[in-house]
């Protein structure tokens, strides 16, 4: 096993004590690094389940070169299992990164919403905050799927910041979804809200179609993990 085989890494734990592995791919030092994160909430299963189809796809195969990629199929395993879209403190981990914009209120009084007692409160949050602390990450790729909780929005490649225009446009034609910056209502403290605006890097927010299974999506929209790669 060379360096640059995948590793399995175990990054920290949920608030009910359940492990959130990461899975480490290519050249750690190279400048073309990439976080995606799926399982953001617990109600979109498929975000997890693309993710870990991309593992098994790739795992044994060589990975593109001068590209390093970090992988977390699942950053809220409490609220997969409890099939809840918050944390198991009830927190909406998507609105719980520390951006200026945080509001302590949820959305629409919203409890399905609620962003926690102060940015990143909860351990889940804590891990992807570290990582982009510590790690010179270029561009960060969340995945999600539509599931509608007040406000509805179609399948997109969202994208936060111009700096993101590009890479959404490139996963748009690897998708077939359209590239959007406005998911169409506000999402303070999110996660791309936070890389995209605040820290000034690329982040993408692609939102899968809720009505399809994850064998559905991986087989139409797969490609868009080796895109979002490369970039
Ligand atoms: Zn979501």
């Amino acid at each position: 096993m060379t360096l640059l085989d995948m590793q399995k890494l175990v990054l920290g734990k949920s608030v009910q004590g359940k492990e959130i592995a990461g899975y480490s791919f290519g050249d750690e030092n190279c400048f073309n690094k990439t976080l995606i994160v799926g399982g953001i909430h617990g109600v979109e299963p498929q975000s997890k389940e693309v993710c870990e189809m991309y593992v098994s796809d790739i795992e044994d195969k060589p990975f593109p070169k001068d590209c390093y990629l970090l992988l977390i199929p699942c950053i809220n395993p409490d609220g997969i299992e409890a099939n809840t879209r918050g944390n198991a403190n009830g927190v909406d981990l998507n609105r719980n990164f520390p951006s200026s914009g945080w509001q302590s209120t949820p959305l629409a009084g919203n409890n399905a919403y609620y962003p926690g007692i102060k940015p990143a409160s909860e351990p889940e949050t804590q891990i992807i905050v570290s990582l982009l602390k510590n790690y010179n990450f270029k561009k960060i790729f969340a995945i999600h799927t539509n599931h509608t909780i007040q406000f509805p929005n179609p399948p997109m490649v969202n994208y936060d910041g111009e700096q993101s225009r590009e890479l959404a446009e490139k996963l748009s034609v690897a998708t077939g979804l359209m590239a959007h910056h406005d998911i169409g209502y506000p999402t303070p403290g999110s996660l791309g809200v936070w890389v995209g605006h605040e820290l000034k890097k690329i982040s993408v927010t692609v939102e899968l179609d809720d009505t399809k299974t994850s064998k559905e999506l991986y087989k139409k929209h797969g490609l868009m993990f080796e895109v979002g790669v490369i970039g």
